[in-house]
């Protein structure tokens, strides 16, 4: 395949090192691709099948909206060109978990082509091309025996699950870019409801195509197939350990083989699976039981209309708006959950980097903690930024504010109510305060004689003997000041005196 936007590629020793990833990725739809069957991970085995995903003789395939809907949205937001016709193809190939012996696919007319992601590199904006992005229908799953005589079993729940297949072009030329690539891709489809993202149950899947050639040679290597990463550091090891393989080989003057390999998480390598199929094995031809698929300009302006904020642009929008640091925005643009938590907070204070800065300190604090999503946290927005004003009006110093937010999280009440109830106002009473550093100064006459000697990080220790004597209530910038003025005063009296 030629690459849509021209590719760069790395030196890797004396080789030159191309990389191109095929991302499969379950939609988040109620029921399977082509019949009314159940989707729900984790049931018991072959309970959501029916005479259509089971490969029943006289079975007809209905094409299910949602996953269309889906597919176009994750289309949309890859810069990908939409056909207005594509078709459904069968792909031929016998294993057990395909009980009609031919997958539905998309083939030479797919969905969607000719699309890109833009994502950061080593400070720059780099962008990777996006060949296609087609539907088709899932496997079955076997359940192999544990090796004490007890037969594989095969579950065809999955069988008929909607998927999206995400091919890049070969832009990519190391493990590094290629987790950077998964991780971008991966939260586009979570923040577009299109996938859960969910890399341990399957969700979401990630093959790579590695291949290698001497720097000065104009062909390509031969492409190897490598399968099985379940989590994105997977991906990174596997195409690392694959370059490094291949290098090697070729280092001996050897060729590489033409082959599907599989990661073994395990023991750190990719294990030889079966040598590649080639494209006329799979007898493709257009499925005669569906329709082209057509899709109307109204369709496609609908949905363009509905694409939510991506994550990168929600990014750059803050750093302008609030003037957050690029480290607050992206962690905080994680979950679209978090990302609307912090939002509504920093809007309802009228300052951002406030709300950020407490979100990110204290309420990741409590979610990790307790292990709570943002969605089940009972504090809402608007309550946590009247705690907040509390802090910007001088009511509430921030040791005050910890103490008052964690009796939100337990009781639900808002912060006026607690710092009413249990009085802890912070004081600014000029006079009030005055008495109890006067109090503290002569208490300790022998710290008063070096801090005017010159100890001046003595000046730490009697603000928080300040503070200790008035329970944490004294407004800091107050107490600072009034502490700041006694001190000098008495300084000037000793070198008097
Ligand atoms: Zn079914
Ligand atoms: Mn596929």
């Amino acid at each position: 395949m030629e690459p849509v936007n021209g590719f760069h590629n790395q030196r890797e020793g004396a080789y030159v090192a191309t990389v191109g990833l095929e991302v499969h990725a379950q939609l988040k739809t109620d029921t399977k691709i082509f019949c009314g069957c159940r989707t729900d991970f984790g049931a018991e085995p072959n309970t959501q099948t029916c005479p259509v995903c089971l490969g029943l003789p006289g079975a007809l395939p209905v094409l299910n909206d949602q996953a269309v809907r889906l597919a176009l949205r994750a289309g949309l937001a890859t810069h990908c060109r939409i056909a207005s016709r594509s078709l459904f193809a069968r792909k031929n190939y016998f294993y057990p978990d395909v009980p009609k012996n031919y997958q539905i696919t998309q083939y030479d007319r797919p969905l969607c082509s000719e699309g890109w992601l833009e994502l950061p590199v080593g400070g720059e904006a780099r962008r990777y091309g996006i060949t296609r992005i087609h539907l088709e229908e899932d496997a079955g799953k076997l359940l192999h025996g544990e090796g004490d005589g007890s037969p594989t079993q095969v579950d065809l729940n999955r069988a008929g699950v909607p998927l999206i297949e995400i091919v890049t072009a070969p832009d990519m030329c190391s493990g590094e870019e290629a987790i950077a690539f998964v991780t971008h891709l991966r939260e586009i489809l979570v923040y577009l409801d299109v996938c859960d993202g969910n890399m341990e149950e399957g969700s979401l899947r990630c093959d790579a195509n590695v291949s290698i050639c001497p720097q000065d040679d104009a062909e390509p290597g031969t492409k190897v197939e490598v399968k099985n990463m379940n989590s994105l550091k997977a991906v990174r090891q596997a195409v690392e350990y694959e370059i490094q393989r291949q290098s090697d080989i070729l280092a001996r003057g050897e060729r590489v083989a033409q082959q599907t390999r599989g990661w073994d998480a395990d023991v750190g390598r990719t294990r030889f699976m079966r040598s590649k199929e080639y494209v006329q094995d799979y007898r493709y031809f257009p499925e005669p039981d569906l329709p082209p698929l057509a899709i109307s300009d109204e369709e496609l302006r609908t949905e363009q209309q509905s694409l939510p904020e991506l994550p990168s642009e929600k990014r750059a929008r803050w750093m302008q708006q609030f003037g957050l640091p690029a480290y607050d925005a992206d962690l905080l643009s994680e979950s679209p959950q978090l990302a609307d938590y912090f939002e509504a907070t920093a809007i309802a204070l009228g300052d951002g980097k406030a709300a950020s800065n407490w979100i990110m300190s204290e309420l990741l604090a409590v979610l990790r903690e307790r292990n709570w999503s943002v969605e089940s946290f009972p504090v809402t927005p608007a309550d946590l930024a009247e705690l907040l004003r509390h802090i910007q009006d001088g009511v509430l110093s921030s040791t005050l504010a910890k103490e008052v937010f964690a009796e939100m999280i337990a009781t639900g009440q808002g912060a006026a109510t607690i710092v009413q109830q249990k009085g802890l106002r912070q004081t600014s009473d000029k006079d009030a305060i005055t008495t109890v550093v006067s109090d503290v100064l002569a208490q300790h006459p022998e710290e008063v004689r070096q801090y005017a000697r010159g100890k001046q990080k003595l000046f730490g220790f009697f603000m928080g003997e300040v503070m200790d004597a008035m329970g944490g209530r004294a407004n800091p910038q107050i107490a600072h000041a009034i502490l700041q003025e006694e001190l000098s005063r008495r300084s000037r009296v000793d070198e008097e005196s």
